[in-house]
């Protein structure tokens, strides 16, 4: 007879996005929705678009980052902090070249 061990672990949860903890991930999506939070509170206007140059789109501007003069949607600057503090990325340059690089 072989004791019945409980295999059911669910490492769907344990990482979120390769190389990053979900610790980690909760703590740049938090800060990223600070971000949005702050842009509102400030007044910005929820209908200004900008043109991201991480997935090509027209997105709001409103919790967009700037980085070394790269504007990244909200969703792509939370997915570049995912990438730099997971090493798949160093600079924002890199990743947005990466990304482009995907798109062709
Ligand atoms: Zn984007």
């Amino acid at each position: 007879m072989f004791a019945e061990v409980d295999l059911a672990i669910d490492y769907s949860r344990r990482h979120v996005y390769k190389g990053v903890t979900k610790g980690q991930f909760e703590a740049i999506t938090e800060a990223m929705k600070l971000l949005a939070e702050e842009d509102q509170e400030r007044g910005m206007d929820a209908a200004l678009q900008i043109a991201c140059q991480g997935c090509g789109e027209s997105r709001g501007r409103i919790g967009s980052v700037e980085y070394d003069g790269i504007r990244l949607c909200n969703r792509c600057a939370t997915d570049f902090e995912v990438a730099r503090i997971s090493h798949a990325a160093g600079s924002c340059d890199e990743y947005v070249a990466k990304r482009r690089a995907g798109r062709n």
